[in-house]
């Protein structure tokens, strides 16, 4: 572990967060003209408690208390779930986020601290010592009291003498922005830097969203994503398909008195398979309850109606008026939809099956084979997650369910082209189309990166274009 105070070469780009070897764990440090900065400041996730509770509780290698700025791109938990821990811990800066982000991260960031106060309860139980979780609400109320909200897009909004910044339209979610940081050097001549986040598909298909575009500007250093990068991560389904094939499975299901489970995050993909049933079924006889049962789900289904305008505002009002669609916030209500059987479909969280009330349904319908498990996401890496599982364990009959063995009956599928994040072609296009000196992969797998990286040299000359490419590697550091 490094000492950020003692490095020798002080004015840089350190890569120190997580998001630096993996996909998950955002977090960058940039230290420039006396300024100290952070882009983004996320929760390493993995399905191991123990592992990723120590990864965030590690010291931070800076003084919360000298930073004078955190960027956040989008309000995913691994790009602003630590930010609670920032503020216990000294922070008095400014947290700079779009509107709706900043909007969004209230709900988000009460359900980070929910969620890892049950998983220090559970590690305490587990190894009979006290874990205490690594935030709790109050940090969360006093973190919120720190977020600034800038929304206009490609303003330049002027923060001191040294740092300013623009916002670019990114189409991972809604809110989701790309940064350029703007610093200034001691005879004030600017040095900019370009920061996608998570960055959305070039030509999305999915709701709500403008198409992520690529900046014309010249950057010293561009700092992108690299998620979808491995060889071969090319989906050829169209989301046509996919919808064609979720209208197939829900009329089949329904039609033979089963049970359709969906798991969905609850920001984002609940809203957008909402709205994509809306489409399909809104003009039809269609008469089973689509359920959106999950506080969080709902509370944010809720918020759509504050954060969008226009024509996304009309959409979604339809969305969520429809006489098919319910929305179950109590508890009591939930357990009575669990045990009623009739034929419906059910969204709810979480998307991983890790926690939340999925889990009572999962429980409930995966030993009836009438039902069916519909996945919209990504279900994991390994035999660790339980979507990963019931996606792949149909041979061995039996899967634990919050403690009991359930037989894995039900039918499952999983649609693939509700990605939010830019597919791999797409990344070859931007990483190759942007103007920079040095372009940096990161949030990606080391086989990711490494493969982008090769194929992104290629598109690079092309483009008659001749900056490098650097695969980052945590503890790195990138010159100003
Ligand atoms: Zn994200
Ligand atoms: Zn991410």
């Amino acid at each position: 572990m490094f000492d950020i105070g003692k490095k020798k070469k002080d004015d840089g780009i350190y890569l120190i967060g997580q998001n630096a070897n993996d996909v998950t764990g955002s977090c960058i440090y940039i230290k420039y003209n006396g300024k100290k900065i952070l882009l983004e400041c996320g929760l390493y996730q993995n399905n191991n408690y123990l592992e990723s509770y120590n990864i965030n509780s590690e010291k931070f290698k800076f003084k919360p208390s000298e930073i004078d700025y955190v960027f956040v791109g989008h309000t995913h938990v691994d790009h602003i779930g630590l930010l609670p821990r920032l503020i216990k811990e000294g922070f008095t800066g400014k947290i700079i986020a779009s509107h709706a982000t900043a909007q969004l991260m209230k709900p988000l960031l009460y359900n980070c601290a929910f969620i890892l106060l049950s998983e220090a309860n559970a590690l305490s139980f587990k190894y009979k010592r006290d874990y205490s979780p690594i935030y709790t609400e109050d940090d969360v109320a006093k973190t919120l009291e720190y977020i600034y909200e800038f929304d206009e897009l490609h303003t330049q909004y002027i923060l001191d003498d040294i740092v300013s910044f623009k916002w670019y339209e990114n189409s991972h979610c809604v809110g989701a922005r790309q940064l350029q940081l703007i610093l200034k050097d001691k005879n004030g001549v600017s040095n900019s830097i370009l920061y996608t986040s998570d960055i959305g598909s070039l030509n999305t298909k999915n709701h709500y969203v403008s198409n992520t575009e690529i900046p014309t500007d010249f950057n010293k250093v561009t700092i992108m994503e690299s998620t979808y990068g491995e060889p071969g991560r090319i989906n050829k389904k169209t989301r046509k398909f996919d919808l064609e094939h979720l209208r197939v499975a829900i009329e089949t299901v329904t039609e033979r008195g089963g049970t359709v489970v969906m798991p969905c995050f609850s920001f984002s993909r609940t809203q957008e398979i909402l709205t994509n049933l809306y489409n399909i079924y809104h003009n039809t006889n269609f008469q089973y309850d689509i359920i959106v049962d999950s506080i969080l789900s709902c509370d944010i289904c809720d918020m759509y109606s504050n954060l969008l305008s226009d024509e996304d505002l009309d959409l979604w009002h339809k969305v969520k008026s429809w006489d098919n669609v319910k929305f179950i916030k109590e508890k009591e209500d939930s357990l009575a939809c669990v045990k009623s059987h009739n034929p419906k479909i059910i969204l709810s969280s979480s998307g991983f099956c890790t926690n939340g009330r999925i889990l009572s349904y999962l429980h409930e319908y995966l030993n009836d084979e009438n039902s069916m498990v519909i996945f919209s996401g990504y279900t994991g890496s390994d035999n660790s997650y339980l979507s990963y599982r019931i996606k792949n364990y149909k041979e061995n009959k039996f899967i634990k369910i919050s403690g009991d063995k359930v037989e894995n009956k039900a039918d499952c599928i999983s649609l693939g082209t509700f990605s939010s994040h830019a597919n791999r072609n797409e990344l070859l296009t931007y990483g190759s189309k942007i103007n920079t000196e040095k372009l940096v992969l990161v949030h990606g797998s080391i086989v990711a990166k490494n493969s982008l990286k090769e194929d992104l040299k290629e598109a690079i000359s092309k483009e008659n274009k001749t900056f490098k490419v650097v695969a980052s590697a945590k503890d790195m550091v990138i010159g100003l």
